[in-house]
């Protein structure tokens, strides 16, 4: 075997264990050498060599029967930390969050639609120190950190290449941020973050192919195929927001006509509510919708019925076997569930509707921050 070859299966080899110890840790090097199918020899250099890096510990635990000690290996939760930050319109989340997806301390700090890209940027750098610096950690533990945001970015360079919600267009932000915080950074769409933590820590565990939908100031979608994130050539996989449903239709900020987003975002419909009534926002329409005034019960009956469209379509596309929903919408008007899974027999195609589960996000607001860690941990750690 050529030396090259063999770094790389070492590499792999401890990447395995590795991530058996951080799924089923505490867990004996028997069970490891088992499960793997590697030498009881080699589980115990590679675990020697996890526990100088300061990756796992030992933990003792009485086995249950015999009584006889086992020594048992579990991984060392704080070895490191990435940062994971949602940027939207009004609002910017950060989260610190450990080695095993856990966050450490989360903070939301309000952004005015007024405020640029820098003002933004440099608002981010000062509360991440700030949270860096109370909370104790030391900056050489922290790996990097992500970004997640509305838009089209360009995943590989971390380039915001348009985002409408921010008014931001042909942004280095991952170069950028890097220049004023020193930390390696990736920037994704929101929603692909998100998936990424339902399918790690949620809603999507343990599935191969899977969808979440989000909808709220927009509606997109991200999805994952045979375990891996589906990015399509440019990165816009699953932006279902620019789909055409009616091309006589409203007039979408994309410069289109009669796009899907035109009709289910809170500002498209808040737009069509206060061609009814003067409202202040978003929130009067849904609790008009519960005072049964019809206006909203019609509306929200045009709403439910595109997104159950948009649905089915994506289980005909791409047949997954969880559809996750999430957003805004669910989060302030949970009654509209019910509605939305009525529609969805209605329209959608019996061999896979039969074969799906719709369920909604379980992370929610958490969901971006905490993905977008996972995310910066996957793509920016290199075990040696
Ligand atoms: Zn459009």
């Amino acid at each position: 075997m050529e030396k090259q070859d063999q770094l790389l299966m070492k590499k792999q080899n401890k990447n395995l264990v590795l991530d058996m110890i951080k799924g089923r840790g505490p867990i004996s090097r028997t069970e490891i050498a088992k499960n793997t199918g590697m030498s009881p020899t080699s589980i115990s250099r590679i675990v020697n060599e996890l526990h100088v890096q300061g990756f796992v510990r030992e933990t003792e635990l009485v086995t249950s029967g015999v009584g006889r000690k086992a020594v048992l290996v579990d991984v060392e939760k704080d070895v490191l930390f990435t940062i994971g930050i949602e940027i939207d319109k009004s609002n910017i989340k950060i989260a610190i969050v450990n080695y095993i997806g856990d966050i450490v301390v989360l903070k939301e700090i309000h952004r005015d639609h007024s405020e640029n890209y820098e003002e933004t940027l440099s608002k981010i750098a000062v509360n991440v120190q700030n949270m860096i610096e109370q909370n104790g950690i030391l900056n050489e533990k922290i790996i990097g950190m992500a970004v997640g945001l509305p838009g089209y970015i360009d995943y590989k360079n971390g380039v915001v290449k348009l985002s409408d919600q921010l008014f931001w267009k042909e942004k280095t932000l991952a170069e950028d941020l890097k220049r004023i915080t020193t930390f390696d950074v990736i920037v994704d769409n929101e929603l692909k973050m998100k998936i990424i933590s339902e399918y790690f820590l949620g809603r999507a565990k343990d599935v191969k192919n899977a969808v979440l939908v989000g909808v709220g100031t927009g509606i997109g979608s991200a999805i994952i195929l045979n375990g891996e994130i589906y990015r399509g050539e440019s990165n816009n996989a699953g932006e279902i927001g620019h789909t055409v449903i009616d091309p006589t239709g409203n007039v979408c900020n994309c410069g289109k006509i009669g796009c899907l987003a035109t009709y289910i975002s809170e500002g498209a419909i808040l737009a069509d509510s206060r061609k009814v009534k003067d409202l202040d926002s978003i929130d009067d329409v849904y609790e008009a919708f519960r005072l049964k005034e019809q206006w909203a019960i019609n509306l929200l009956d045009r709403t439910t019925t595109y997104i159950s469209l948009a649905i089915s379509n994506i289980l005909c596309l791409y047949n997954p076997e969880v559809i996750i929903l999430s957003g805004n919408l669910f989060e302030k008007l949970p009654e509209i569930k019910e509605v939305i899974e009525k529609k969805f027999e209605i329209y959608t195609w019996e061999p896979v509707r039969e074969t799906v589960k719709l369920v909604y996000s379980q992370l929610n607001t958490q969901g971006v921050v905490l993905g977008g860690a996972i995310q910066a941990q996957n793509t920016l750690l290199d075990l040696d």
